[in-house]
């Protein structure tokens, strides 16, 4: 008798599952539905705070384990599914794994880095919720959000970024460029992250086929997209994907954003 499969899905928000002016999920409530029917676990995985990525569980009525900022800590629900595992600390109702450098760490080195290359950095420690807001398009609330960081430093580069790889890779530490920002944080990316979290669902469920499936629309997702069995790909408002991901197998949806993630993931899952 053949096994029986179980589907996760890991999937970035902005630009993602969300849209890139508005932040909407509207085109993806199809899937969403569907997934739910199935008990089909939806795992948020973006560049976004735990803060903010609570808010937008608590919008999607969403249940599951969540990734937050580029894969610095994974986050889940205390209980979950009677799942056994070793975690790091307990925070606000979740177990919490810790995989990123701690914040206070990322500011001092982002002000290093500031000053080895001359750059003009100016990241969200040095914003104010008013800015954050004003140059993510998001409420002032949200940008409070925003902004409790824990794991990952986000920040602009006025003009080109000439050296700014090299300064980072010389203090140890990694940069990855989402969809407005840069990103400054330890040696963590999205694709560890998902695997951790990919091999808790498999040790707790035994004689269960796990087949993760990926979906994003940025650099910062191509880690995840290759952890992942299937990978997903969506179209930017351009009407263009992003040339840089590049994975074996990649599925390329046909419609933007939220829609082509509505399309992908229905198409797969019913
Ligand atoms: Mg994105």
């Amino acid at each position: 008798m053949p096994g029986q499969q179980c589907y996760i899905i890991f999937s970035d928000l902005d630009g993602t599952l969300l849209s890139h002016d508005g932040y909407s999920w509207e085109d993806a409530i199809p899937a969403l539905e569907a997934l739910r029917k199935r008990d089909i676990p939806l795992i948020l995985c973006s560049s976004k705070t735990k803060s903010e990525i609570v808010l937008y569980r608590q919008r999607l009525g969403n249940g599951h384990p969540f990734i937050s900022e580029n894969g610095g800590g994974i986050f889940i629900p205390i209980g979950y599914r009677g799942f056994r595992l070793c975690y790091d600390v307990i925070q606000d109702g979740y177990w919490v794994i810790s995989l990123g450098m701690d914040y206070p760490g990322l500011v001092k080195a982002l002000g290093e880095i500031r000053e080895r290359t001359g750059l003009k950095i100016r990241g969200f420690c040095d914003m104010r919720d008013e800015e954050v807001a004003m140059l993510t398009g998001l409420g002032l609330e949200e940008a409070g959000l925003a902004r409790k960081r824990q794991y990952d430093e986000p920040f602009l580069v006025e003009g080109e970024a000439d050296g700014l790889r090299e300064a980072v890779e010389a203090m140890g530490l990694e940069c990855t460029k989402g969809g407005r920002f840069f990103h400054l944080m330890g040696n963590v990316d999205k694709g560890a992250a998902t695997r951790r979290l990919a091999e808790i669902y498999r040790e707790n469920s035994p004689g269960v086929d796990v087949i993760t499936v990926g979906v994003g629309d940025s650099l910062n997702d191509l880690p995840m997209l290759e952890a992942v069995d299937t990978a997903i790909l969506v179209k930017r408002p351009d009407g263009e994907y992003d040339q840089r991901v590049v994975v074996e197998g990649l599925i390329r949806t046909e419609a933007i954003g939220p829609k082509g993630w509505n399309d992908a993931l229905l198409g797969l899952v019913t």
